[in-house]
């Protein structure tokens, strides 16, 4: 058992990741901008660091997991979208990683990605570089024209990020094990309002997906919890659809890869 920082803590996959974890003997340690130990806003640079302090400061037995939950969806301001999805994620797993460092308690981090990387019409491997690229103005520019981009984009940014960054010193080459999870259409704060918005209601309803109904918040907790426990221990910077198959329609022959 350990302790967990998670984001986002308040509502949706965060909440119920945190009560999944709780319920098998962790600590949480939740950061959000109300109802959390630590109340931070992560899409500015005060409120990250003011994050990774008040984290710190509660991390007494040490830092053995972390889950980024916190998030907008795409519908929202797009500069809200680049500053708090992508760099208010990175800053705190970076900024939490020398806690991480010194777990002997087999430590991860789960990040969230989403299963629009694959089916958002238009979104490129440029547009995640940008964010890769690490400049916030930068990627914020990029998205002023087509602010929706933004989140599938950034999303795909964390699914990139694990895949490269997991092989590092700084991170399994420290013991800790970065994966992410993609989900599909949960049943969250995030998603509920949008049903009242037309357009995009009828855009949800195109998404095919063969279990026949959106994912309830537990079910992706679920998801993390294994990535997150020892019983991942062999899987390494990979990126678990979680979205009742959504995926597999849209792409049926991405996997595997043959090498010829
Ligand atoms: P949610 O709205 O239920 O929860 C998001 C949480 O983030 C809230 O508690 C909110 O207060 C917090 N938050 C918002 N702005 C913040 C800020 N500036 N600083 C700190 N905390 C802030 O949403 P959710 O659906 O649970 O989303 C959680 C994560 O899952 C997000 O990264 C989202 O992009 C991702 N995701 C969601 C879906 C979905 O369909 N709901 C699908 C794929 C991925």
């Amino acid at each position: 058992m350990g302790t967990v920082c998670v984001t986002g803590v308040a509502s949706g996959i965060g909440k119920a990741t945190a009560e999944k974890l709780r319920s098998i003997g962790h600590s949480i340690i939740g950061v959000d901008l109300r109802d959390a130990d630590v109340i931070a806003d992560l899409s500015t640079s005060a409120g990250r660091t003011a994050a990774i302090e008040g984290v710190t400061n509660l991390a007494v037995d040490g830092l053995d997991g972390i889950v980024p939950c916190a998030g907008v969806g795409g519908i929202t301001d797009g500069n809200l979208v680049v500053s708090l999805n992508y760099f208010g994620t990175m800053a705190v797993v970076h900024g939490l990683r020398p806690l991480l460092a010194e777990s002997k308690n087999s430590p991860a981090v789960v990040m969230i990605s989403s299963n629009s990387t694959t089916n958002t019409p238009g979104l490129t491997a440029a547009d995640a570089q940008v964010y890769l690229d690490g400049d916030e103005a930068a990627a914020q520019a990029h998205f002023a024209a087509a602010g929706w981009m933004a989140y599938p984009a950034g999303k795909l940014a964390i699914a990139y990020w694990v895949r490269s960054a997991c092989t590092k010193a700084e991170w399994i080459g420290s013991g800790i094990r970065l994966n992410a999870v993609a989900p599909g259409v949960v049943d969250t704060g995030m998603t509920r309002p949008l049903l009242d918005i037309d357009f995009i209601k009828d855009a949800m309803d195109q998404i095919p997906i063969p279990v026949g109904r959106w994912a309830q918040p537990a079910e992706i907790a679920e998801s993390i919890s294994f990535l997150l426990s020892p019983a991942a221990s062999y899987i390494l910077g990979q990126t678990l659809f979680v979205d009742g198959g959504t995926d597999v329609v849209v792409q049926p022959r991405s996997h595997p890869h043959p090498l010829g």
